[in-house]
């Protein structure tokens, strides 16, 4: 009888474990999954972008789980592709490979100044209070430090997840699983005054309305903004509750010993000032047309600025032997193109499909159209020899972790929360993590 078909997903954030669960939970083609990540960890940004105080959110990865205890599912961990295994690799490992390893990298500003210290973008911040272990602990730290002026680009979520994540208080922080030392330094971290700057105006914010609302009840910060363009009616339901939600905003008034997070609009940065370090930012004031086009007025201010953090999107990047245009690599329903024809037994699923764009839920509907293509293509997939990947990779002097490692590091994490009174805390550093994943720290 012919083997089951062999898959390899590269990413075990969502894409990847949505494309797994939509490969191993059908009937009509057997197949088996190695699940691969180039962390030791799985759940990609349900564990590294989701901000921790989203509680909820973040206990998606639970659900999650359970994808990888399937039997035909193998979680493959700490096995980089370009370091461990080449895309030449995996094909000939495995009948079929789907690439869902996201969009991790940063889009830049591109304006003067953007490399000063006190600049930084909404990744590293991310990175850093989650806990990935590849963040730059020192660069954050040192810009945390003195950011009591801070300035976020953008108008997006994960801005007003940055701007949530340093207003709050310590006691709201508590009991969520950031490392010790990402509390510590946010608890003494002096920030007073957060402004978001959104180069468009507020109906053209891309924030959702109930991550602007929880803005407006942070206990050690009052939410801002002013009234420029609130009185604009929109019958977009989405763009009339944040436009109402802001209204609520302009009300507000500052209070003494409480920060302030304030939403401006209509104002893009051009530059950041200093020598040294970031001491502030040259803000254009902005026009859009009634196409929502943006133009500059050359009407320009400077924002005094400890801190700046670009949060204006993800960015994709090319892994060694599968590139990306324009950030995404091209496909066809999650076919892969190559010199613009499908390339067979090649599928990509999640932000390196389409762009990082969408919640985490975007990714089910996204991996299952890429599975049906794989499915559909399955009668005319070549069989190949290959050896089983994790052999090859011991054979090379690897050590993957697989699912019973994966367990044990889960296990340190709340044994580490239990000390302190939480449910979890995460492990950063990656040699700990390796640590406790085979054994040496049990
Ligand atoms: P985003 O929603 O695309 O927001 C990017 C923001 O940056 C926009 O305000 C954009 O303005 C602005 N921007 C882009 N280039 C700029 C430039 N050169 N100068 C000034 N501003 C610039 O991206 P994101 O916030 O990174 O979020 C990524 C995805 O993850 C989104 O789909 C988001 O909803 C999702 N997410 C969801 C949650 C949640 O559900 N709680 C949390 C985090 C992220 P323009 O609109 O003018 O381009």
């Amino acid at each position: 009888m012919e083997r089951p078909l062999r898959v390899a997903v590269v990413g075990a954030g969502p894409a990847g474990i949505y494309a797994a669960e939509a490969l191993a939970g059908q009937d009509d083609v057997p197949v088996t999954v190695d699940l691969l990540d180039r962390l030791p960890t799985p759940f990609g940004l349900v564990r590294h972008g989701i901000a921790p105080d989203h509680t909820k959110m973040r206990a998606l990865a639970d659900t999650l789980r359970h994808t990888l205890d399937h039997p035909g599912v193998r979680f493959v961990g700490d096995v980089e592709v370009g370091r461990d295994l080449s895309v030449a690799d995996l094909r000939a490992h495995c009948d079929a490979v789907v690439f869902t390893h996201g969009a991790s990298g940063a889009r830049r500003l591109g304006i003067e100044g953007e490399d000063l210290p006190g600049s930084l973008a909404a990744t590293d911040v991310v990175a850093w209070y989650t806990g990935h272990p590849d963040a730059d602990r020192a660069r954050v730290e040192a810009a945390l430090a003195r950011a009591r002026d801070v300035v976020l680009v953008g108008v997006g979520n994960v801005a007003l997840d940055v701007a949530r994540v340093l207003a709050r208080c310590p006691a709201e922080l508590e009991q969520t699983d950031m490392p010790q030392h990402v509390l510590d330094v946010l608890a003494a971290a002096p920030v007073e005054r957060i402004t978001l700057l959104g180069r468009r105006g507020p109906a053209q914010a891309t924030f959702t309305t109930q991550e602007l609302r929880e803005l407006g009840h942070l206990s050690a910060a009052v939410a801002l903004t002013d009234p420029d363009g609130l009185d604009e009616e929109s019958e977009v339901r989405a763009v009339a509750r944040n436009l109402a939600a802001l209204r609520e905003f302009a009300e507000h008034v500052p209070e003494a010993g409480k920060a302030s997070v304030r939403l401006r609009f209509f104002a893009r940065p051009v530059r950041l000032c200093g020598d040294e370090r970031v001491t502030g930012v040259v803000v254009e004031r902005t026009a859009v047309d009634p196409a929502d086009r943006l133009s500059g007025t050359r009407e320009t201010e400077v924002l005094p600025a400890d801190l700046v953090v670009a949060a204006i999107g993800y960015q994709g990047h090319d892994l060694p032997g599968l590139a990306v245009e324009g950030g995404t690599v091209p496909n066809e329903g999650g076919r892969v193109l190559r010199d613009g024809a499908v390339s067979p037994g090649e599928y990509v699923a999640g932000w390196i499909k389409r762009g990082p764009t969408g919640v985490v839920g975007t990714n089910k509907h996204d991996a299952r159209e890429t599975v049906a293509a794989l499915l559909a293509d399955s009668p005319t997939l070549p069989r190949v020899e290959g050896a089983d990947l994790v052999d090859t990779l011991r054979a090379r002097g690897r050590r993957p972790v697989l699912l019973e490692n994966w367990r044990a590091i889960d296990d340190a994490e709340h044994a580490l929360g239990a000390t302190r009174g939480r449910a979890r805390t995460t492990i950063h550093d990656r040699d700990a993590l390796r640590a406790h994943a085979h054994g040496a720290q049990r």
